[in-house]
């Protein structure tokens, strides 16, 4: 028996795979399903143009066994296999795909289910295993080979039995180290959920023989029953995804259901939004807007993202790129098969197709919130609570970019009524003469409502809002303008109010008082600029305003800031 070597190129590859090129081991197992539903796929494909082959879904399945005492782990497929060639070319050439040649073969067919495309996935069977043999017999043959490599320096080839058209790929699983578990892979729970977590919507069932415990039948009665374990095959995947299924079949409990299988929160959602896109990018998606905020979710530790899915197989946990910061509360996942991944899965290629899912989700996720608003105030008014705050970071964050994309979607303590109000409503009930959006800032509604700046104001009849948190005004300054109406604060100035014309003279009354004022400048120096008489006083004795730029309230902040 002769060892072939792997070509020069092949042997630093492989070490470079074993040792790098995946950020965690436990997707080897991910991998090696891929191709074992890629090999199922190609027997479907084939199926599809030939008659003499039947496609009976029963008997396509993958199946993953643990052997603990002989430290292997099998994963078996009812794939189309391979022949010695096939053997030789795709697991004997690192970076050789025969999937991918499939593909491009079968182009006209509809073969865009097959994962696999790189030609290097197998080989991460060698993060966990330090031998590894592939027993495989081809769909019209009835010879098998098997196929063994420890590694970096070659593999064999030789003849072998199989019963039936498939695949057997067992991995000796290395002992553990001091610094690495190994004994793991040949756990029941870890496989399952490794499994659950990658491959979960593989289309064909991934069976285990998983053990149970049951009472015993014959216990007598008033005894406590004995148990006895038994052995039970399970197909342990989901397979068809919900994303896949059609809006129409699902029903909120569904939907409810799939983000606390996730974990995507340990809310009820307030909103899900499920994607079916075949325009110019085809993807799907699943999104939801939490009703609470994590309680992390205003630190530094909160990481955004959705999951990421190329055809089914979970790629990234959180793929960042996906939101902006302003939507950062957004859960869910994308599926996408138009996706141009790198040999490692994980890092995504920044391309035209992530950007474009990206500005799509943007805008669904924005006019979802908006007709929440429109249809759904109570819903609205909760999610604001919990991430209005948000919003407004993200009107002000960017040098106000996003401003155009979020002005309508903000909320704001109105005079009137007392409730949260959009500046739509707001311009929408402005009388006539009023030029300004006013607004007073202050630490609580109830400390704004004793503000004496308010009275001229509300005396007019105009409303104000109200900005208690300290991020509004920032944003308000960032929005600059809405619908051509000017922010104003009520603390500034110059109110743009026409004083009512048997309104006191103030000029002249107060030069008999220009001694008192003089006298006040003198005590309030460097605390004050300018003591003068005011038109806008009603029931209070004195307020304070401002001329410059910045309201007192903003004074405020930024002086308590850090420097
Ligand atoms: P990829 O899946 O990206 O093509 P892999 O390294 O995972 O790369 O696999 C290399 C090739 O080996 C596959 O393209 C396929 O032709 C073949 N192969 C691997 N596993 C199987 C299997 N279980 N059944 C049939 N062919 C397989
Ligand atoms: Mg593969």
């Amino acid at each position: 028996m002769v060892k072939q070597e792997f070509k020069a190129e092949s042997k630093r590859l492989l070490e470079m795979m074993i040792n790098s090129i995946y950020t965690q081991r436990e997707i080897f197992l991910r991998e090696l399903i891929s191709n074992a539903s890629d090999a199922i796929d190609k027997i479907y494909y084939k199926a599809l143009t030939d008659e003499s082959i039947a496609f009976n879904a029963a008997d396509y399945y993958v199946k993953i066994t643990a052997n603990k005492e002989g430290r292997t782990l099998t994963i078996a497929d009812t794939g189309i296999g391979m022949t010695q060639e096939d053997l030789e070319n795709n697991l004997g050439i690192i970076a050789k795909s025969g999937s991918l040649a499939f593909k491009k073969e079968n182009e006209s067919k509809d073969g865009h289910n097959i994962i696999g495309q790189f030609g290097v996935g197998f080989y991460a069977a060698f993060m966990v295993a330090d031998r590894v043999t592939v027993t495989s017999r081809a769909l019209g043959s009835a010879e098998a080979f098997k196929w063994e490599s420890e590694g970096a320096d070659g593999y064999t080839i030789v003849p072998a039995e199989k019963a039936a058209v498939g695949t057997e790929i067992v991995l000796h699983i290395k002992p553990n180290t001091e610094d690495d578990n190994y004994d793991e892979f040949l756990e029941e729970y870890r496989l399952r959920s490794i499994i659950k977590k990658y491959s979960d919507f593989i289309r064909y069932p991934i069976k285990m023989d998983v053990t149970g415990q049951r009472p015993k039948a014959e216990a007598a009665e008033g005894e406590a029953p004995e148990f006895e374990s038994y052995v039970e095959e399970q197909t342990v995947n989901s397979m068809v995804p919900i994303w896949r299924k059609n809006k129409s079949e699902l029903t909120d409990a569904d939907y409810e259901q799939f983000y606390n299988e996730k974990r995507y929160g340990f809310d009820k959602p307030l909103k899900h939004i499920h994607i079916s896109a075949d325009g110019a990018v085809v993807y799907r998606a699943i999104l939801y807007i939490p009703e609470n905020t994590p309680f992390d979710y205003y630190t530094k530790e909160y990481e955004k993202g959705l999951e990421l899915y190329s055809n089914g197989v979970l790629i990234m946990d959180k793929c960042g790129d996906l939101l902006p910061d302003y939507f950062s509360f957004v859960k869910g996942m994308v599926d996408s098969e138009d996706l141009s991944l790198n040999i490692s899965r994980e890092m995504l290629q920044h391309d035209r197709q992530l950007t474009l899912i990206a500005k799509n989700i943007k805008n669904k996720v924005k006019s979802t919130l908006l007709s929440l608003l429109k249809d759904e105030r109570d819903k609205y008014e909760k999610f604001y609570k919990s991430f209005g705050r948000q919003l407004k970071f993200g009107v002000y964050g960017d040098y106000g970019m996003n401003k155009d994309v979020l002005q309508d979607l903000l909320l704001f303590h109105s005079s009137k009524e007392n409730k949260l109000v959009s500046l739509d409503e707001y311009i929408s009930r402005m009388p006539e003469d009023q030029k300004f959006i006013y607004y007073a800032a202050g630490s609580s509604i109830e400390r704004i409502e004793k503000l004496p700046q308010t009275e001229m104001v509300a005396d007019k009849g105009y409303e104000i809002l109200y900005l208690t948190d300290d991020i509004d005004e920032f944003a308000l300054k960032s929005i600059m303008s809405y619908k051509e109406k000017q922010f104003k604060s009520v603390s500034s100035g110059d109110l743009g109010i026409e004083p009512d014309a048997d309104a006191d003279k103030p000029e002249e009354e107060a030069a008999g008082s220009k001694e008192l004022f003089e006298q006040m400048q003198t005590l309030l120096s460097g605390k004050v600029t300018k003591v003068k008489a005011s038109k806008r006083l009603k029931s209070h004795p004195v307020c304070l305003t401002s001329e410059g730029e910045l309201s007192i309230e903003m004074e405020k902040i930024l002086s308590a800031m850090p420097n």
